[in-house]
């Protein structure tokens, strides 16, 4: 039996029982794989490292959304960098106040293989009209584009190889001069239980460019390790304390079935454990 095992933290591995290889290639800038499993639904991983399953995605992908565009409640312009599977973008155009979702994806591949080996993730997001797909660097894009967004989020794989590039000062100073007044920034960061420094260097490199900023957290099964932080960067502290009465009000007028996300949960997924507290010291 063939499994695909996950050497992302030292000394440590998850594995898959892999039931069948759907497509294993080289992409222009990754290795891409994507296999069925009899436990997680299909699994697509990027230089070995996984992305997302059909299994469990939901959770990342409704947290990396609801959580800002709740929080701004009137978002018409929303940034993705990365996303190449589509789900970010899936549950972004289910908000009826998006007018437009930009998607800055380095690799096409990653969303051709996705679409065709993963649809359900997609569910027809990138054929909606409100999506313009650009295929490019995200650090070039935010450094170039003269659009402004009310909320920008960063579905980036980790800060190794292509991804590296997303993690850094003046990408961020880059998002803050591309949001418009008031806008937020949210970013894949990691399992801090592993990948601690990632709390640590994000904290002070955001920091510099946003007068608030700091983590939520999410619980990913397949990104193992507990807690998932996921990067907030805001001019407007308010944002990360919304009322919870206007966040249930929110939720109930946008009329969205979720399986994670609940405006209670949005709230308390900004309470940090002490350890990821201490890293931000
Ligand atoms: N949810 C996953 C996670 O938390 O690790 C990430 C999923 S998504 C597949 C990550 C995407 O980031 C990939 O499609 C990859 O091609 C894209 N990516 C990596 N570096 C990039 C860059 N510099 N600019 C734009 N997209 C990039």
């Amino acid at each position: 039996m063939k499994r695909f095992e996950e050497l992302l933290h030292k000394g440590y591995a998850q594995s898959f029982e892999i039931s069948t290889v759907l497509f294993h290639e080289k992409t222009e800038h990754q290795d891409l794989v994507i296999f069925e499993t009899p436990t997680f639904g299909r699994v697509m991983a990027l230089d070995n490292i996984v992305q997302v399953t059909t299994r469990d995605e939901y959770v990342y992908h409704e947290m990396m959304t609801h959580v800002p565009l709740f929080a701004k409640g009137d978002a018409t312009d929303v940034l993705i960098i990365g996303g190449g599977d589509g789900g970010i973008l899936r549950e972004v155009l289910r908000h009826g106040s998006v007018k437009n979702a930009t998607m800055v994806e380095l690799d096409r591949s990653v969303v051709d293989l996705s679409v065709k080996h993963l649809p359900e993730i997609s569910a027809g997001a990138f054929d909606d009209p409100r999506t313009d797909l650009i295929i490019t660097d995200g650090v070039k894009f935010v450094a170039e584009t003269d659009k402004r967004f009310d909320v920008i989020i960063v579905d980036s794989t980790d800060p190794v190889g292509p991804g590296e590039v997303l993690f850094t000062e003046s990408f961020y100073a880059d998002c803050h001069r591309c949001l418009k007044d008031g806008g937020v920034l949210v970013t894949q960061n990691g399992v801090p239980f592993f990948q601690g420094d990632e709390v640590t260097n994000t904290y002070r490199r955001m920091g510099k460019s946003f007068s608030d900023n700091g983590f939520y957290t999410a619980v990913v099964p397949t990104y193992v390790g507990g807690f998932m932080t996921l990067g907030w960067g805001t001019d407007d502290a308010g944002l990360r304390d919304i009322d919870a009465e206007v966040l249930r009000t929110r939720f109930q007028q946008a009329n969205i079935k979720t399986r994670y996300y609940t405006p209670d949960l949005h709230k308390a997924a900004f309470a940090l454990p002490q350890f990821i507290l201490d890293l931000m010291n």
